[in-house]
């Protein structure tokens, strides 16, 4: 491999497609993206686990450039997500430019270049790096005693064996979060036995689905009407943003129709009252789903409660001393979002790693520039996580944003571009301020650093879409940025 590039991109899932399309708009061709999964996708090639979909409606979950005629249902079912993804990069003649199964270990900034080392050994140099890496691709697994002497099988709900045969199993699902709440429903309609263990109820509002059908799909094809829809679906869901306010309009709705929901899917009282959540609805993300609750309801399937002990060679023990026995262990435990970027190192021009940098916790100017950090560009980066809509709405502002960064570096004759530490600083200052009485500082979640979940918040953006699409689309390159400085005073 290796060789001089404008610009490499890490990471080939939502984030480094639409940077390679948006370069490529620009004029800037040469660029190379780097992989370390065998496919493209991401998120949606990791993801594999049965009944996997998207949890906002597919029409915002695809680019303003490139509208989907071919949705089959609302919230459409990850290899539907992964096709859209497949034939947007044949369309622009990306899959040549795409390193699969290439892991990058390094990024080194040095004498005005980055230059990256591969697992394999090679190397590369750009002065421009996006990293991409995305912000739930590293697993998170249950820190329980026992858990590597499990003799059975067990898998992280990210890592799905697609041969994998569940009819007439006991199995245990570790976890009630989004991902179990897709997963429970298929293993219910399979398993012999289903052991849910949940630590926290979460909040389950209904889903709003439905199949696209032939006129859907032949409206979808008429110049605008895609961009329209699009456009208010994503009012809509804007309008969410308001549900995290406390004693809102859109909050009273939703917490009734969450009440609603709940009453009318659980007829046992006592299952009931185990699945009431006991933290302020928006703390963690929000459940769409409408058979999440029936699953659970089903004679072979136990929601337990009680917390887990430890993991036996076969089973599992709860608190109250109770032994369940398993043959498969499913672990829908998330990602670490805290350690973002930990599996590879990089450094700046002064020497200091990003992990150092960022050993309080991650933090970014709009999660995208970093400073210390030159000609770097983080997509989907520290505080850029929503809990009310589509994360594309935020990565096609942050791509613009690097663009016009490395513009204007170009355009200036310079070498390179940096945020200046002071605007980083009073930018995270400002967020934290925000966050610190808000519904996401009122419970223990991903989004919070700390190993408890209990610390900063490092993943949510407290805000509207609006507001960050406007902040971040045109970085205000004199104001917030420098250029060519010397590494002792970027940092
Ligand atoms: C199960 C699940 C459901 C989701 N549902 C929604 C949803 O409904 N709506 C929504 O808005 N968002 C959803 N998300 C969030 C989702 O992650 C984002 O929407 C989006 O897909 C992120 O894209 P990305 O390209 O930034 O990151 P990713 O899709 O995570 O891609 C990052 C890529 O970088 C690669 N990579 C990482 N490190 C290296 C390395 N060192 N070397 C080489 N390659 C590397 C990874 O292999 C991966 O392919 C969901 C996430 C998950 C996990």
């Amino acid at each position: 491999m290796g060789g001089e590039h404008q610009v490499v991109i890490l990471g080939a899932g939502m984030s480094g497609l639409c940077m390679a399309i948006k370069l490529q708009k620009a004029g800037i061709d040469d660029f190379i993206i780097i992989e370390k999964q065998p496919g493209l996708g991401g998120t949606w090639w990791d993801t594999r686990y049965p009944g996997a979909h998207v949890d906002v409606p597919a029409p915002v979950y695809s680019f303003s450039f490139a509208p989907n005629p071919l949705w089959s249902r609302r919230f459409a079912a990850a290899p539907e997500i992964q096709r859209y993804m497949r034939r947007l990069a044949e369309e622009h003649g990306l899959l040549g430019k795409i390193r699969f199964a290439t892991t990058l270990t390094s990024a080194r900034f040095d004498d005005g270049l980055w230059h990256f080392e591969t697992a394999g050994g090679d190397v590369l140099q750009a002065p421009f790096f996006v990293c991409s890496t995305g912000p739930l691709s590293q697993l998170r697994w249950p820190d329980i005693p026992g858990l590597d002497g499990f003799t059975s099988r067990r898998l992280h709900s990210a890592r799905w064996d697609a041969t994998l045969a569940t009819p007439g199993q006991r199995v245990a699902v570790i976890g009630t979060g989004s991902t179990a709440s897709q997963l429970i429903a298929p293993l219910a309609r399979d398993a012999a036995r289903l052991h849910v263990f949940q630590r926290t109820a979460n909040w389950v509002l209904p889903r709003a689905d439905r199949l696209y059908g032939p006129l859907d799909r032949a409206l979808m094809r008429l110049p605008g009407y895609a961009t329209l829809v699009r456009a208010g679906l994503s009012r809509v869901m804007e309008l969410g943003r308001r549900g995290f306010e406390e004693g809102s309009l859109a909050r009273r709705v939703m917490l009734k129709t969450a009440a609603r929901h709940r009453a009318r899917q659980v007829v046992d009282p006592s299952l009931r009252a185990k699945l009431t959540p006991t933290y302020p609805l928006g703390c963690k993300r929000i459940i769409y789903s409408n058979d999440f609750y029936p699953a659970l309801s089903q004679p072979n399937v136990e929601l337990v409660t009680d917390a887990i002990d430890r993991i036996t060679p076969t089973g599992i023990v709860t608190a109250d001393g109770q032994h369940r026995d398993i043959d498969l262990l499913v672990c829908a435990t998330g990602f670490d979002t805290v350690h973002l970027l930990a599996s590879l190192t990089i450094t700046g021009p002064g020497g200091q790693t990003l992990a150092d940098a960022w050993v309080d916790g991650p933090q970014a100017f709009h999660g995208t520039t970093v400073a210390g950090f030159p000609n770097m560009f983080l997509m989907l980066g520290p505080n850029t996580a929503t809990g009310h809509t589509s994360t594309l709405l935020y990565i096609e502002p942050a791509a613009d944003h690097a663009i016009a960064c490395m513009q204007a570096v170009r355009a200036g004759g310079h070498r390179f571009i940096a945020v200046k530490p002071a605007v980083m600083r009073a930018h995270n200052e400002g967020l934290q301020q925000r966050l610190a009485g808000s519904v996401w500082s009122q419970c223990r979640s991903w989004y919070r650093a700390g190993t408890e979940g209990n610390g900063r918040i490092v993943a949510i953006f407290p805000g509207f879409t609006r507001e960050y699409v406007k902040a971040v689309r045109r970085p205000r390159l004199a104001e917030d940025y420098e250029f060519d400085k010397a590494a002792e005073e970027i940092a």
